[in-house]
């Protein structure tokens, strides 16, 4: 008896070759098979009589072989012709240069085809797709139905496939037990599993479809947030965290001590952290905001709540220059407190480099900066309390695995530039809360988006040295492209470089360059000199290096625009419009440029609100391009789709985290299929981002 984990080798026509092909596809078992869903369908049910049937259109019709021949043609072809009849008339139906159908069709045999309707001396049904009606199985399969259309692989044809999922659906389809439990199906008014597996392949209509398909959906939903459930459930046991007092000496100053009010988007995310910090839960939260939103001010003052309390923060960032960055704000916002920093980064001298691992190891240290290196290589802490990850996007997910795996639960904040839309929060981080500041610091000037030509770059250099003139910085991003392109990058970007400290337009205008083939401490003396106003015009190739904050810098010239999501150019064009002097976007697109990326450049240009610029991103680009790195942690779902299936998502968490809420483990018996089925997914869960 076959079971749905046997392997697909024994199932009626399949055998060991066939076995192998299927593995291509990843199907090995019965049940991959059953889950190997249509990519699409073709709509073959209306079956015409074949007196009704007219040139120019596509027609079902069924019939009986009245005869067949091979024609040979003048330019040599072997049609081959079969002429149908029903009891309206006959139709012939040609099959150009297919003459090994002879040894398929019979005089007498019950045929279905489909195709369109040609006219060649009276009508003719041309290359249809046919069906061999047999006596014992009259249900149909590739014609006069909704037809299943499967993604295929070498060897292996739709109509074997179509034919081997049929089987499979009849004989083992009925042994299957129901994956998700009954209360749920029942409250969300979901069919059952056989049926859906039986309407997903083979459906009767599209109502019974898309009915299978909001099931299977759904489920797949499901799981997802009830792993991520888990997970969040086992990350808040209460043994595990430090509960903070949130009201220490330091942390109660700082506030007075900024230089600025905090935003009541700041107040209320740092009031949703006190409340965990200070609970016995550990925090595990995404801090998101638009770029420039302040973040880093609201990290810190976390940092410190923690040092209060004899405790120690790591605080990471993907970039040696970002981290050289938050360490200068620490020590400038922080120096009134006595608060002991480090940072480990390129110019850390050899001596500190031993030193603050030691430091950090004997509790000396209250904020220690870095890369992530801090954490996933030597350095230890004596009583680690919070992890702050900045750009969060920017690690991959899977190192937030890294701490859990060393057996500590700090708190952990990370924080991300690029507004993550909700769906895929939801999916990514669905384990993390999460907290949104909404909100921008006062007195910001909306930068001034422009897109212009190639052939109108004079126009813009003398724009640039215009400001130049006027004292302003500026900088010019080349793209990030695929590694194997990098070295032509580099050249352009080289020659980029070059071609404009020659330019006479920009005469006196200093112009530096920075990329990611240079040492750190090469990038980090121009990005010193850019800073110091050295530098007026930075070419870059690199764009995380911008990811700075250089208040007099208010002009980014972007080059090839059209090869970035609208979330990287809109962060990018976060980096100008910091201080008080009008700022300027300026994307010089190529004049072949197509529509369709003229517009998408256009939705930028007409909004500055970073998350619904996310949206629009991610509805052009799809969920894994939007989220840009291969460590993504988007698990990869078989029929879900996230930018249709939000409310689908919506709905599958609730009931996901309901669940475990009132059955924690899972253990009452109507939750059984769903305790089962976990258990099941361990491919899936590998797929996850790591705990
Ligand atoms: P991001 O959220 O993009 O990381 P930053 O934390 O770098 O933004 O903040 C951008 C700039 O805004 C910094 O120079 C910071 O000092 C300043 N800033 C932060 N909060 C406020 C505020 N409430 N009022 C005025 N300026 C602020
Ligand atoms: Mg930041």
């Amino acid at each position: 008896m076959l079971k749905p984990s046997s392997p697909v080798q024994y199932l009626k026509g399949v055998g060991p070759a066939k076995a192998e092909v299927f593995q291509r596809l990843g199907i090995t078992t019965v049940m991959d098979l059953l889950r190997h869903y249509p990519r699409g369908y073709i709509d073959r049910t209306t079956v015409s009589k074949i007196s009704s049937i007219t040139p120019g259109q596509n027609c079902t019709v069924m019939g009986t072989v009245l005869g067949f021949q091979v024609r040979p043609t003048r330019d040599g072809r072997r049609d081959f012709i079969l002429v149908l009849t029903d009891e309206t008339g006959s139709v012939e139906c040609i099959w150009f240069n297919q003459p090994f159908l002879q040894r398929v069709f019979k005089t007498g045999l019950e045929v279905v085809v489909s195709g369109e309707v040609g006219f060649y001396r009276g009508k003719q049904i041309k290359n249809p797709v046919y069906e061999i009606l047999s006596r014992e199985d009259q249900e149909l399969i590739h014609t006069g139905r909704i037809v299943p259309s499967y993604r295929l692989t070498a060897d292996i044809g739709q109509k074997i496939l179509r034919r081997t999922v049929k089987r499979t659906l009849e004989s083992c389809v009925p042994l299957l037990r129901e994956s998700l439990p009954e209360h749920v199906l029942k409250r969300r008014n979901l069919s059952g599993l056989q049926e859906a597996l039986r309407q997903i392949h083979f459906p009767d209509d599209w109502t019974a479809q898309q009915k299978a398909r909001e099931r299977l959906a759904f489920e797949e939903l499901f799981y997802m947030q009830l792993i991520l459930a888990r997970r969040k459930q086992r990350a808040q046991e209460p043994s595990r965290a430090l509960a903070f007092s949130t009201d220490g000496p330091r942390f109660s100053r700082f506030l007075e001590t900024l230089p600025f009010q905090l935003t009541q988007a700041q107040k209320r995310v740092l009031e949703e952290m006190r409340l965990d910090l200070s609970s016995r839960r550990v925090m595990n939260r995404l801090l998101e905001g638009d770029v420039g939103c302040g973040k880093t001010v609201v990290a810190l003052a976390a940092c410190l709540m923690v040092a209060d309390n004899g405790c120690q923060a790591a605080f990471m960032a993907p970039t040696e220059i970002l981290v050289e960055q938050h360490y200068a704000t620490a020590c400038r916002l922080l120096k009134e407190f006595d608060v002991k920093m480090a940072a480990l980064y390129g110019k850390t001298r050899t001596r500190a480099r031993e030193q603050i691992p030691k430091q950090a190891r004997e509790g000396e240290l209250d904020i220690v900066f870095g890369t992530h290196a801090l954490i996933q290589e030597h350095v230890q802490f004596a009583r680690l309390g919070l992890v702050v990850v900045d750009e969060q996007h920017r690690f991959g997910v899977l190192q937030r695995g890294a701490l859990a795996g060393k057996g500590i639960f700090p708190h952990t904040l990370v924080m991300s530039a690029t507004p993550i839309p909700r769906t895929l929060a939801m999916t990514v981080f669905g384990d993390l809360d999460v907290s949104v500041i909404d909100e921008m610091p006062p007195g910001r000037r909306r930068v001034v988006t422009r897109i212009v030509e190639d052939g109108e770059r004079a126009k813009v250099y003398e724009f640039l040295a215009k400001k130049v003139r006027e004292g302003r910085q500026a900088f010019v991003v080349y793209p990030l492209v695929e590694e194997s392109e990098k070295s032509e990058q580099l050249m352009a970007a080289t020659e980029m470089a070059q071609h404009l400290s020659r330019n006479p337009l920009l005469r006196g205008v200093r112009v530096g360059l920075m990329h990611g083939r240079m040492k750190s401490d090469e990038k980090e003396k121009t990005m010193e000199r850019f800073k110091t106003g050295e530098i007026d015009l930075l070419v870059s190739t690199t764009v995380i290096e911008v990811g700075i904050d250089v208040s007099n810098a208010s002009i980014m010239i972007v080059e090839h625009p059209d090869r970035y999501g609208l979330s990287q150019l809109h962060q990018l064009r976060g980096r100008v419009g910091r201080g008080e002097h009008e700022s300027y976007c300026i994307l010089i697109k190529e004049t072949e440029t197509g529509g369709d990326a003229s517009r998408r450049l256009g939705i930028l240009a007409n909004c500055d609100d970073g998350f619904k610029i996310a949206e629009a991103d991610l509805a052009i680009r799809g969920p894994g391009e939007f989220l840009g790195t291969r460590q993504h942690g988007l698990p990869e779902f078989r029929i879900a789709d996230l930018l249709r299936d939000g409310p689908l998502l919506s709905l599958a968490r609730r009931e996901a985290f309901l669940l475990l809420e009132r059955d924690p483990e899972l253990s009452h018996p109507q939750n059984a299929p769903a305790r089962r089925t976990l258990n099941e997914l361990k491919d899936f869960t590998a797929t996850l981002p790591a705990a």
